[in-house]
C-alpha cells in the first residue's frame, strides 16, 4: 500500500495591523501562512502552494483563508508573496530526477561493457541472451576459436528480463555441457545490435 497525501507546514507567522474583523482590536490579529505539499510515506514530493489562517488574541476568533475578510485576505496575500516555496519540498522530484539519471548512466555502462566484451570474449564468459520476446536464457563461453565463440546453453529459460538473476543463481550445474553451439563474432555483433544479447558478465 502507498501511503500519500498531502502535509501543511507553518512557515511564517505575523501580526499585522488591521484591526480584528470580529473585536476590532488593532495589532491583535496574526497571520500564520502553511506550505503544503505532496508527499509519499512522508517524504516530501512537491509544493502545492501555500494557505493560511489568522487568528486574533484578544477575541480568539480563527479564520481560515476562505472565511477571511478582503482586509485580512489582502494582508495574507503580502505576507505569502513574502514567503519562498521551501526546497526541500521538492525532495522526491530530485529523487526521481537522481533515480532517472543514475538509471541512464547505468545502462550507458552496460552497453559499453558489452560491446567492448563481445569484441574479446573469454571462457567462462556468461552472455544473457534474449531468445525471442519473453524468453531469456544464459550462454556460457567454453572456447573460442579465431573469430568463433563456442557456448553452453542454459537448460532453463525465463520469461523476464527481470528472472535472468535466477538462472545465474543456479550455477554452472544449470548448463547443458553435452551440446556446443558455435557463433562468430560477427553475428555475436549483430545479435547485439537487435538487442538480443542483455548483459556479458566475465567473473
Ligand atoms: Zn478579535
Amino acid at each position: 500500500m502507498i501511503v500519500y497525501g498531502t502535509r501543511a507546514v507553518l512557515q511564517k507567522t505575523e501580526y499585522i495591523y488591521d484591526a480584528c474583523p470580529n473585536c476590532r482590536a488593532a495589532n491583535s490579529v496574526l497571520i500564520n501562512v502553511y506550505q503544503r505539499y505532496a508527499h509519499i510515506f512522508w517524504i516530501p514530493f512537491f509544493p502545492i502552494g501555500k494557505t493560511g489562517i489568522s487568528a486574533c488574541k484578544g477575541c480568539s476568533q480563527v479564520l481560515k483563508l476562505n472565511q477571511m475578510p478582503e482586509s485580512l485576505k489582502l494582508s495574507y496575500e503580502n505576507i505569502k508573496s513574502n514567503t519562498r516555496i521551501p526546497v526541500w519540498t521538492f525532495i522526491g522530484v530530485f529523487l526521481i530526477g537522481a533515480g532517472i539519471v543514475a538509471g541512464v548512466v547505468s545502462e550507458n555502462q552496460k552497453a559499453e561493457k558489452v560491446g567492448r566484451l563481445i569484441l574479446a570474449p573469454k571462457k567462462n564468459d556468461v552472455f544473457e541472451i534474449k531468445i525471442k520476446d519473453d524468453q531469456y536464457t544464459l550462454y556460457k563461453v567454453q572456447k573460442v576459436e579465431r573469430d568463433t565463440v563456442y557456448f553452453v546453453a542454459n537448460k532453463f529459460v525465463t520469461n523476464q528480463e527481470s528472472g535472468i538473476s535466477d538462472l545465474t543463481d543456479k550455477g554452472d550445474q544449470a548448463f547443458d555441457e553435452s551440446t556446443t553451439y558455435g557463433i562468430s563474432i560477427p553475428k555475436l555483433v549483430e545479435m547485439n545490435k537487435s538487442d538480443k544479447i542483455v548483459d556479458i558478465d566475465r567473473k
